[in-house]
């Protein structure tokens, strides 16, 4: 067992690996993070660490725990519900929750990375910029590094080793070389591409503030999330090749064309779109799965790199970061018996992460498409009226994800159960009004037991 005086090693300080170091330290270990990228806080932000991300009840119970969310909600927006463009202009507003304290909240992923850093440095965490972890020897533990500035490798020693170093992470590609280790990792055919909408005359939002835009298109959409300083932070999400691709975007004259006709209500907001566009890189989405998520007590994978997922439920870092509660609470429990700890955070998390990137694939066609299907509407005004009807037993499935912390795995079971109730209540009925609620009531009841919803 580990005492506490013993150094643990985070690989990355991106959103995990800051935040999962402030719980280490309040429970009294010495914590150090190598990280590849230079200082954020001294060089400007590269592309990729601009977008926005929606944060939800999962990340801010983490964030409350750290004692850190009344800091943080004063650089979010709460954003109600998705407001839809159609080719035409014409918005269609579709709330998130049932009421307005539903809502999930709008923040900027460097300004979230820069405060993690920050509170987690006050706390004498000792973060190692330019930094690259090439590899550990899951043995003995003694890490490798390479010095991005001076172009020097070295080599440490270890005792226990966090990998918290993203979708491609080198810990993650260490354990790849053992016997029987799992891995699966599923690119889209979609890339995205980072965007801006600049602030109105006098810094206002040229949009409603309080609302996740989207231009769903059937195949592709644009999305469009608030900044505290009036901008927008935009993603436009297309098939890497193809009719309508960024393949077909190759020049200012193309792409000007295209937004026109797609997204004609745009294009006016945003007078930067041609320069932006072709100086932001494409990226790219993958789904990673993998197992096991450590060795021994000494490694261990967190976040993206145990699980990367696509980002189209919105729950990425907020999935992150409830394994870092689950992580300290194991600690809590069994204090530093490392090996157990990661045996049972796996065995916590691994059925939920899995639960979670399928719901997040899934989750893409609702928003580039069927959110604009009256029929989809339809279906969310029913489901409402059922939650309303039956609180604790029939509880939507973006809600169960988003606003609870119902365990993911539990929420995708729930959720396709209360799927197939819905396609059979709203068959043949376009009213609320014409809901058969005795069937309601009947398929409710029969089907779904009353739901555990952890505070
Ligand atoms: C377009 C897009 C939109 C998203 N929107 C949302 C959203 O709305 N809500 C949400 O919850 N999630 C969202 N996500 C997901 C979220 O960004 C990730 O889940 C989250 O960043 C994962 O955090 P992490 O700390 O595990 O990894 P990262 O944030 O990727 O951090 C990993 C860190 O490790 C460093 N690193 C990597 N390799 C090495 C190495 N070899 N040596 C040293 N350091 C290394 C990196 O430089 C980085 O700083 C989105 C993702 C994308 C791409």
């Amino acid at each position: 067992m580990t005492c506490k005086s013993e150094t643990i090693t985070l690989i990355g300080a991106g959103l995990n690996g800051p935040l999962l170091a402030i719980g280490l330290v309040k429970r009294g270990f010495l914590v150090e993070i190598y990280e590849r990228r230079p200082n954020m806080r001294r060089v400007s932000i590269s592309a990729g660490r601009s977008i926005n991300l929606a944060l939800s009840t999962r990340g801010i119970h983490a964030l409350s725990q750290a004692g850190f969310w009344n800091e943080m909600r004063k650089i979010t927006l709460p954003m109600k519900g998705r407001m839809m463009h159609s080719t035409s202009s014409e918005l269609t507003f579709q709330p998130y929750g049932k009421n307005e304290t539903e809502v999930i909240n709008s923040i900027s992923r460097a300004e979230l990375n820069i405060a993690l850093m920050n509170a987690a440095e006050a706390l004498g965490v000792k973060i190692h910029f330019q930094q690259r972890c090439k590899g550990v020897d899951l043995k003995t533990g003694a890490l490798h590094l390479h010095d991005e500035q001076t172009d020097e490798d070295r080599t440490l020693a270890s005792s226990v080793v966090i990998g918290c170093d993203g979708s491609a992470s080198a810990i993650r590609s260490e354990m790849l070389k053992l016997n029987r280790f799992n891995f699966s990792q599923q690119y889209l055919d979609y890339g995205y591409k980072e965007l801006t909408i600049p602030a109105g005359p006098g810094g206002k939002h040229a949009l409603e503030v309080n609302a996740l835009h989207i231009w769903p298109r059937g195949n592709y959409m644009l999305i469009a999330l608030p900044n505290v300083d009036g901008t927008f932070a935009c993603i436009l999400f297309l098939p890497f090749e193809g009719t309508d691709s960024f393949a077909q975007l190759t020049t200012p004259a193309t792409l000007l064309e295209f937004f026109q006709s797609r997204f004609p209500d745009a294009v006016p907001l945003m007078p930067n779109l041609a320069t932006n566009f072709f100086a932001n890189p494409t990226g790219s989405m993958v789904t990673v799965k993998c197992s096991p998520w450590h060795v021994e007590g000494r490694t261990l994978l967190l976040g993206d790199a145990a699980h990367a997922i696509v980002p189209f439920f919105g729950q990425g870092i907020n999935c992150g970061f409830e394994d870092c509660t689950c992580l300290l609470d194991l600690l809590d429990r069994h204090g530093a018996d490392w090996k157990r700890v990661f045996a049972e955070f796996e065995d916590a998390r691994k059925v939920n992460t899995d639960a979670i990137a399928d719901m997040a694939v899934e989750n893409f066609v609702e928003m580039r498409d069927r959110v604009a299907d009256p029929r989809f509407l339809f279906r969310k005004k029913v489901e409402f009226a059922l939650e309303a009807k039956f609180p604790q037993l029939f509880v939507p499935k973006y809600a169960m994800v988003t606003f609870h912390r119902v365990p993911y795995a539990t929420a995708l079971k729930r959720g396709q159960v209360q799927d197939s109730m819905l396609t059979e209540l709203c068959a043949q009925i376009e009213r609320i009004e014409d809901l058969d609620w005795n069937k309601a009531d009947r398929l409710v009841r029969s089907q779904l037991t009353p739901l555990e919803l952890p505070s």
